[in-house]
C-alpha cells in the first residue's frame, strides 16, 4: 500500500517550489523503496479562481484522506480586495482549523556553506546551530475570549489555555527531543502570567514521562536574548502561541535566507501539514528563480515525522548540504564564486546528489 501525499501548491512560487519537492520525494521514494502516491489539489487564490472558494470541500476531503500534506504558499495582490472569508489565506487557516493542527515545528538550522548569510558573528555560530522550535498553534492570546472592546475605552485580548492544549504540545516537544539531543527548553513568562505558571507545572508533569530528556525552564524574553547570544545551547524549544510566533521569526533570521526554512504542523488527526515558512513571493513568481530548498526540506520533515523514515529524511538533508557545498545557489543566496541556478536546476541537483 502506498502512502497518500496530498499536494497543495497554491499560488505564486508555491507551484514552482512544490514541483521540485515532489520530484525529490519521488526520487527518495524510489531509492529507499517507500511507495508514495501524490494527489494534487487546489488551494488559495488558485482554488478561488477555479471554484469560488480558497478551500473547496474536495481539497479538505483530499487533505483528510491523506497521510501527509505538502503545501506550497498562498496569496497575491490580485485577491487583496476580496472579503476576508474568500481571501487565499483562508486556505491555510481553514486547513489548520479543520485538521486541528496544534503544534508548529520549525527547525532552525545553519548550513556550513551559508554561515555568512546569518546576521550573527561566525564565532557565535561555531559549526552551526540545529534547533527545533515547537510552537503551540491553537490557544493563547490569538483565540481567547473575550476579545476586542469590552467597554468604552477598554480593549482586551484574553490569554487562555486548557490543560489538554498545553499537555499535547509538550508531548510533541519531548517526543521530538527523543529523536534529537534529548534537551527541552520550555519558554514562558511564569513570573507574570497565570497561563505560564500552569504551563510550567504541566511541563514538569509531562517531563516525568520522559526521564531520558532534560527539561529547563526559561523566561521567553531571556530565551529571545539567548537565541542571539548563545544559540548553540538549544536543542528543542517549546512555547505557547504568541511567544512562539516571535521566537520562530527570530530563529528564521539566524538561519539566513527565508528560502531555506521548512515547517511542519502536526495535529490530532492523521495528516500533518508541511509548508515552507515563506509566502507566495509574487515579486519573483513565474521567473523560475525561487529557491526550492525550503520546500524540499519540507519533504524531509514529512519523511521524518509522518512516515517515520529518518533514514530517508537524512538522505534528503545530506543531498541539500551537498549541493550547497558544491557551490550551487539560487539568486536569493547569491555569493561570490558560486554558480547561480534556477528553481528547476536546483531541484535536479538535489535529486542527482541523492544518488
Ligand atoms: P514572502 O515570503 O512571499 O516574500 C518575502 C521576500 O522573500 C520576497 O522578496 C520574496 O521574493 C522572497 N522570497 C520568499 N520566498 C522565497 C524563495 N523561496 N526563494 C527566493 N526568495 C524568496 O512574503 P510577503 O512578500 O510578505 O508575502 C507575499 C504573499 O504571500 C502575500 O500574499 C502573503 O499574504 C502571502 N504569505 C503566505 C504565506 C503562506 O502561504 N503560509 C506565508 C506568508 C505570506
Amino acid at each position: 500500500m502506498s502512502y497518500r501525499i496530498a499536494v497543495l501548491p497554491g499560488d505564486g512560487i508555491g507551484p514552482e517550489v512544490t514541483r521540485e519537492a515532489v520530484k525529490v520525494l519521488e526520487a527518495v521514494g524510489r531509492r529507499f523503496g517507500i511507495p508514495l502516491e501524490f494527489e494534487w489539489g487546489l488551494v488559495g487564490g488558485a482554488a478561488y479562481e477555479a471554484t469560488g472558494h480558497p478551500l473547496p470541500p474536495e481539497t479538505l476531503e483530499l487533505a483528510r484522506r491523506a497521510d501527509a500534506i505538502l503545501f506550497g504558499a498562498v496569496g497575491g495582490d490580485q485577491w487583496d480586495q476580496l472579503p476576508l472569508e474568500l481571501r487565499p489565506e483562508q486556505g491555510i487557516l481553514g486547513l489548520r482549523k479543520e485538521l486541528d493542527l496544534y503544534a508548529n515545528l520549525r527547525p532552525v538550522i545553519t548550513y556550513k556553506p551559508l554561515l555568512h548569510t546569518s546576521p550573527l558573528r561566525p564565532e557565535i555560530l561555531g559549526d552551526g546551530v540545529d534547533i527545533l522550535i515547537v510552537r503551540e498553534l491553537t490557544g493563547g492570546l490569538y483565540f481567547g475570549q473575550p476579545k476586542g472592546q469590552v467597554a468604552p475605552g477598554l480593549t482586551v485580548d484574553t490569554c487562555a489555555y486548557t490543560d489538554d492544549q498545553i499537555r499535547r504540545v509538550l508531548h510533541v516537544a519531548f517526543q521530538a527531543a527523543r529523536k534529537r539531543r534529548r534537551q527541552v527548553v520550555s519558554a514562558d513568562k511564569a513570573n507574570v502570567m497565570a497561563t505560564s505558571r500552569r504551563w510550567r507545572e504541566l511541563a514538569e508533569e509531562v517531563a516525568r514521562e520522559y526521564p531520558d530528556v532534560e527539561l529547563r525552564h526559561m523566561y521567553a524574553d531571556n530565551c529571545a536574548m539567548q537565541l542571539i547570544r548563545n544559540p548553540r545551547q538549544f536543542d528543542v524549544i517549546v512555547t505557547e502561541n504568541t511567544f512562539g510566533d516571535i521566537l520562530t521569526d527570530e530563529g528564521a533570521t539566524l538561519a539566513g535566507s527565508i528560502g531555506l526554512l521548512p515547517s511542519a504542523s502536526l495535529g490530532s488527526g492523521r495528516a500533518a501539514l508541511y509548508e515552507p515558512i515563506h509566502g507566495s513571493a509574487p515579486d519573483i513568481a513565474g521567473k523560475g528563480i525561487a529557491n526550492p530548498l525550503a520546500a524540499i526540506l519540507c519533504g524531509a520533515m514529512l519523511l521524518r515525522y509522518s512516515l517515520d523514515r529518518p533514514d530517508a529524511a537524512a538522505a534528503v538533508e545530506a543531498a541539500v548540504q551537498e549541493v550547497l557545498a558544491r557551490g550551487l545557489r539560487t539568486p536569493d543566496l547569491r555569493q561570490e564564486g558560486c554558480r547561480i541556478v534556477g528553481t528547476q536546476e536546483m531541484g535536479d541537483a538535489v535529486v542527482a546528489a541523492l544518488g
